[in-house]
């Protein structure tokens, strides 16, 4: 039996990292065949923690082996981070690329010299520049889409309407518009994609990914066709590069807490277990998210006003080490000892596992919604930056599986909304979110046991990777 290598670039930020190398674990237990996963790792000037998490996610997997680049000298500007952080990653992955050039280069020749085989390159989707250079050395590039179905609707979307209207930028679109965009049943509006369409530099940035992904081999997607019916089927038609359903994959072992101190934690579960069944609300928004002290203080008012038990992951700065009861209100902490806990980073799996809880206002970032399906958990939604928005609109609007906090609130860098959602707002939702009753809670366990179902043994989305190993491997057995 001859032995395939794959070679894995992620982009090197928490959300992605997690999907992606739990994907690789995944297929090196389904097919024997596979006996090496390569990853290139870059180093992302503004994710410290993506280093740590990443050696933590690979350690004691003797199927994987970890490749670290140089830190390259010439990063792109910060400053764009704030302003096109689309724009911002693409450049400086487009600056890697020579090192990456290289190693794939050796990768390839030392394999066949080892009489390995390496198979193919499977790219984060703002890695698509590196189909070239997978041409270069013959190789296939697969797109492992660490985001959802809708959002690969919108990627094959924007092209399209980009040539075909006369307008073709969003910037001083007031964000009404509605777009027909083939993998929703229903009209999106503008203001719900992405924000950086309504940036110049990260409108093109987008628009490039979009048609650089129909050049992909085939495109992965960490979800799956219950959740999202009609976008499976919308891109089952075939008249783009095969998109493989392979989720939910989720990394739910093994994580680093960066920020949480051991004891910290171990009080937080013991509190949880002492706490009736889903009567908690977990509040956490991603690796990234964070907010103004003024909407702090709405949040806090809000779970005074109503008073229900609470886990609380508040971010002051995107490193996520500031002091996260700094612009809390004078006595919240002292009001809701006992029934709260603060904290700045949470141990997200193990909080939406617990029976306790029963209710997450999420930034809906795609790992967060799929964690919260998976265990059951109905969401809030509070989109922060990069897809979210598109992803509270389709679990409210498109699938009826979220209550809706916001779906077109933007905390991104320079671009922040400007309204300040008041506390009452906010109470209301969660009061929504927390009821036994809201049929939204039947439907989220259905998708749960669905869930499930599909990356269980012969389940749709275990079949579909299996496809993809098939289409990979080719005739390498
Ligand atoms: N996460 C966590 N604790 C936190 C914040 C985030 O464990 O305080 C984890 C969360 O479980 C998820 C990931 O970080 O797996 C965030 O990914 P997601 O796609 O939801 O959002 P992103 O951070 O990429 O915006």
């Amino acid at each position: 039996m001859k032995k395939s290598e794959l070679i894995f670039i992620p982009l090197p930020e928490t959300g992605h990292l997690l999907s992606t190398i739990e994907f690789g674990k995944r297929l090196l237990d389904l097919d024997r065949r596979i006996s090496m996963i390569t990853i290139l790792s870059m180093k992302l000037p503004y994710a410290p923690h993506a280093d740590a998490s990443l050696a933590s996610l690979t350690a004691s997997e003797p199927g994987i082996r970890l490749i670290s680049l140089p830190e390259i000298q010439d990063p792109p500007p910060i400053k764009l981070l704030d302003t096109s952080s689309e724009t911002y990653i693409i450049d400086f992955v487009a600056k890697n690329i020579p090192f990456l050039r290289k190693t794939i280069q050796d990768l390839v020749s030392s394999s066949a010299q080892d009489s390995n085989h390496v198979a193919g390159l499977i790219l984060d989707f703002f890695c698509v520049d590196l189909i070239d250079v997978g041409r270069e050395v013959n190789l296939p590039s697969y797109i492992f889409m660490t985001s959802n179905f809708g959002f690969l609707g919108f990627l094959q979307y924007l092209p399209e309407r980009h040539r075909l209207v006369s307008s073709k930028e969003f910037e001083e679109s007031s964000g009404d518009e509605e777009l027909p965009i083939p993998a929703f049943l229903t009209r999106v509006p503008a203001k719900v994609l992405p924000p950086g369409v309504f940036d110049k530099l990260s409108y093109a940035t987008l628009v490039k990914i979009g048609e650089r992904l129909a050049q992909a081999e085939g495109i992965l997607v960490n979800s799956f066709s219950e959740v999202e019916p009609y976008a499976v089927e919308h891109f089952s038609r075939g008249d783009y590069p095969r998109a493989y359903p392979v989720g939910p994959v989720l990394n739910l072992t093994g994580r680093t807490n960066p920020g949480l101190a051991s004891a910290q934690y171990e009080e937080m579960m013991k509190w949880l277990d002492q706490q009736p069944d889903s009567s908690v609300l977990f509040l956490c928004f991603g690796s990234m998210g964070v907010f103004s002290a003024p909407q702090i203080k709405e949040i806090a008012h809000a779970l005074e006003l109503v008073g229900c038990r609470f886990i609380w992951a508040v971010r002051t700065n995107m490193e996520g080490d500031g002091d996260p009861h700094e612009p809390l209100p004078e006595g919240f902490k002292n009001r809701t000892m006992g029934r709260g806990i603060v904290c700045s980073w949470a141990p997200q799996i193990d909080i939406l596992a617990h029976k306790a809880t029963g209710g997450f206002v999420s930034h809906c970032g795609w790992n967060s919604i799929q964690e919260s399906l998976w265990y059951g958990v109905p969401i809030a939604t509070w989109p922060m930056y990069a897809e979210q928005q598109l992803n509270a609109f389709e679990m409210v609007k498109e699938l009826g599986l979220a209550v809706e906090i916001r779906l077109d609130y933007v905390a991104d860098g320079d671009r922040v909304t400007l309204e300040i959602v008041p506390a009452g707002e906010i109470a209301t939702a969660i009061r929504s979110l927390m009821d036994g009753d809201n049929p939204i809670r039947k439907k989220v366990r259905d998708i749960m046991l669905a869930a499930r179902k599909a990356v269980s043994n012969g389940g749709y989305s275990t079949v579909a990777t299996g496809d993809f190993i098939k289409d990979i491997l080719g005739d390498h057995v």
